[in-house]
């Protein structure tokens, strides 16, 4: 396996049947050029989808068969070609991802979900004491965001309830993903704080919010709203309250910014990877590896291993190897 790849880049040896990422990314296999204007996806429901067609709203029907002939369920953020008319629009191909968020499916976990297709960036967004802050959970999250296309960004929702020490001991937690060059926005819908930063990783992009339940997604949201409702007025926006969210949901902000709120998530899979690539996404690994004795070492039980020896002078983060440990025994 060829050492120093870029994060994030889709690259898989293995050809898996049945949704692998090559799929996911370019449903159907063979690209069509589009014909005509394409629509974007904004909400996925049975049968059908409602998506943004020349700055309207349009319900489109889906075909039963589009998922078995594309070999892929559709996602808010595709982009679709539609065919028909007003009033009777149905769906006619999914064009190829350029990212996707996938998760497997609560009822058949070795089925991927997809969550999003066509995300620049992903918020993970995690809290502090109520749910507590537990930065092993974000490895895993940040692995899948990666694996997907997109560019991750953690955000540390309700730092309101810490006092300054605290506040600098939690964040300092985080410090190894800074030094990964991933944001770290502590944020408070109570306070205001963080709002402008978060806003500004979202301008002209397509954003998911993912997370467990609880830790503040759609306060987050409504909170941005507001701002950017004041400054572009129109966004889409959906009856259905955002507490009851089961799908994810994309609002179209104009000027290309798109927010898209997901269900709490529980757990990525990381499903059609193996042991060769998790060290893609552990990247301080990739430099001391060119000091190990063994060019393929995995760093768990070879001699002479400069990750495990700068792990011993506290130079790798001990968490984030402990999570390298744990997946590559699950990747067995
Ligand atoms: P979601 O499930 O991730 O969408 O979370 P919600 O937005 O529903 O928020 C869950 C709870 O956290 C609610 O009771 C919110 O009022 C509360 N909450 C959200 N943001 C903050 C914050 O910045 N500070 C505090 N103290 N509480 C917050
Ligand atoms: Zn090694």
């Amino acid at each position: 396996m060829k050492r120093g790849r870029k994060s994030g880049e889709l690259r898989h040896q293995h050809e898996r049947p049945e949704g692998s990422w090559d799929e996911l990314l370019a449903p159907g296999g063979a690209v069509d050029a589009p014909r005509g204007e394409t629509a974007i996806v904004i909400y996925v429901g049975s049968a059908r989808c409602r998506a943004v067609y020349r700055g309207e709203e349009i319900d489109v029907v889906v075909p039963s068969g589009i998922a078995v002939k594309q070999k892929s369920m559709l996602a808010v953020g595709d982009r679709i070609v539609v065919a028909g008319e007003a009033g009777a629009w149905r769906l006619e191909s999914i064009l190829p991802r350029r990212s996707a968020l996938a998760r497997p499916d609560p009822l058949r976990p070795h089925m991927q979900r997809l969550i999003a297709a066509n995300i620049d960036v992903v918020v993970h967004v995690v809290s502090v004491k109520a749910p507590p802050l537990r930065p092993r959970l974000i490895d895993r999250y940040l692995i899948a965001i990666m694996r997907g296309g997109a560019r991750p960004v953690i955000c540390v929702n309700k730092i309101d309830l810490l006092d300054d020490e605290d506040r600098r001991e939690e964040l300092a937690r985080l410090d190894v993903y800074r030094a990964l060059e991933v944001p770290v926005i502590a944020c408070s819908t109570r306070t205001g704080e963080g709002l402008d930063a978060l806003r500004a990783e979202a301008e002209g992009m397509t954003t998911a919010l993912v997370g467990h339940s609880g830790v503040g997604k759609s306060s987050i949201l409504n909170a941005i709203d507001q701002r950017l409702q004041l400054a572009t007025n129109t966004l889409h926006r959906r009856g259905t309250g955002r507490h009851t969210t089961t799908a994810s949901t994309l609002y179209d902000f104009g000027g290309g910014t798109y927010l898209i709120d997901t269900p709490g998530i529980r757990e990525f899979g990381l499903w059609d990877l193996d042991r060769a690539s998790l060290r893609d996404y552990f990247p301080e690994f990739e430099e001391p590896a060119e000091y190990c004795r063994f060019t393929d070492c995995t760093h768990v039980h070879e001699p002479d291993c400069e990750v495990k020896e700068r792990l011993e002078r506290r130079e790798i983060n001990a968490a984030r190897y402990e999570t390298y440990l744990r997946l590559y025994e699950d990747l067995a």
